[in-house]
């Protein structure tokens, strides 16, 4: 069975990352776009196509899955008019709760952003970086050639049946199984694998060079995008060391559809100094830093502890450091005492309960950060100051699902 993990394992991008032999860089200044505005498809398979995705994000479209924040989703289609113009209203944005870092478009404008990705992004330029990657995907056909493709080598007419009948599938579990996005997964997976995954190494390095030119156009700077797939490859590497295993870039591998992810570096690199250059005069660029600071702060939390949960404490470490950089609040040191607590290694326990006493004292800490720092110190064997911590995180939450609890902890 396909799980959640599995359908985003190449991270970034349903597409992921992948490519061999060193090809020649994609100029930006050559990536048009191939679709006409208000382009409706033309041929059978096309119109099967997009009335398969189309099921699928009605599905979408009404269930819970769905980030309930309507700032973000305004700031997030903001961000893609700035970077489409009137052609992003052919687009329609859905973000879901998904610990992964992973964005997706499809043929017919529909754009999936993951909760992992929200978790990770820095500035607005960063986020800008990944839409524009997709906007570029669906500028340049790219499912539709992939699609065409795997018809030409299958030549059966498989998928829009499979579509169907999946999609109908996952309309009886989305809404009450929890589980119900990763039937939805599924269904993208079977039905659609010609149209977000496994784009060719020539489409990612087009989509690539389309996105950065997006970008830089809508004034941000163009080396966001390298600045994306740097964090990504340093938590990947975290994540492993956690585990002992060695950091292996799967697009290294000869079978892979992707570039490698170290020349996808420097060619995004590469493009950014070209741009730049190409810009006369010098054009003053904005990350949009303290904008994406402001919408993301109150979800910060929840989109933490999304990968928190995870229990993957390598990666989770290396994320609430690198958020850190622009300062540690009470939210991000709370984090911190959860990846060591799950992690359970000797002398966790201290660092955790450490983590936890900081979070109190800092600006944002969640109401949780009172009841863990609660539980650490009682642990400690410092009843009174534990009792007070619980008593603090009552206060603060006083209908918590595990008030009764804790209650019955303060009165032992
Ligand atoms: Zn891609």
């Amino acid at each position: 069975m396909t799980t959640r993990r599995a359908f985003v394992a190449g991270g970034l991008c349903g597409c992921a990352m992948h490519g061999a032999a060193q090809a020649e860089r994609i100029r930006p200044a050559a990536m048009q776009a191939l679709v006409a505005p208000g382009y409706r498809p033309v041929d059978a398979d096309e119109r099967g196509m997009w009335h398969s995705v189309a099921r699928l994000e009605e599905e979408l479209a009404s269930s819970n899955l769905r980030l309930d924040a309507p700032q973000m989703q305004r700031y997030v289609e903001g961000v893609i008019v700035r970077l489409l113009g009137e052609r992003a209203r052919e687009t329609r944005v859905y973000i879901v709760h998904d610990p992964d870092f992973n964005a997706a478009m499809f043929p017919n404008g529909m754009m999936i952003v993951q909760t992992g990705l929200l978790a990770r992004i820095r500035d607005e330029a960063q986020l800008a970086a990944v839409l524009g990657h997709e906007c570029g995907h669906y500028l340049r056909r790219h499912s539709l050639q992939r699609w065409r493709d795997y018809r030409r080598k299958t030549g059966i007419m498989a998928f829009v049946g499979a579509g169907t009948r999946i999609v109908a599938g996952v309309s009886l579990s989305v809404g009450v199984d929890p589980r119900g996005w990763i039937d939805i997964a599924n269904s993208i997976n079977t039905a659609l694998v010609c149209s977000i995954r496994q784009f060719s190494r020539e489409s990612e390095r087009e989509a690539d060079a389309f996105g950065v030119r997006l970008i830089e156009q809508a004034g941000y700077p163009p080396d966001a995008a390298a600045e994306v797939w740097r964090h990504y490859v340093e938590e990947r590497r975290a994540s492993a060391r956690a585990r002992d295993k060695r950091y292996r870039d799967k697009a290294r591998s000869a079978t892979s559809t992707h570039p490698p992810t170290a020349e996808r570096m420097l060619d995004l690199t590469a493009s950014a100094r070209e741009l730049e250059a190409a810009s006369a005069p010098p054009r003053l660029y904005d990350d949009g830093r303290d904008a994406w600071r402001a919408v993301v702060a109150p979800l910060r939390a929840g989109l933490l502890d999304e990968q928190i949960k995870l229990n993957d404490p390598g990666a989770s470490l290396y994320l609430v450091n690198a958020l850190a950089q622009d300062g540690w609040d009470g939210t991000l040191r709370y984090c911190e005492g959860e990846a060591y607590r799950l992690r359970d290694e000797p002398g966790d326990a201290a660092r955790a309960g450490w983590a936890y006493a900081q979070a109190v004292t800092l600006d944002d800490a969640p109401p949780e950060a009172w009841r863990a720092n609660g539980y650490a110190l009682l642990n400690a064997g410092d009843a009174d100051r534990g009792r007070q911590s619980l008593a603090r995180y009552l206060a603060r939450k006083p209908d918590a699902t595990d008030a009764a609890m804790v209650r019955f902890a303060l009165a032992q």
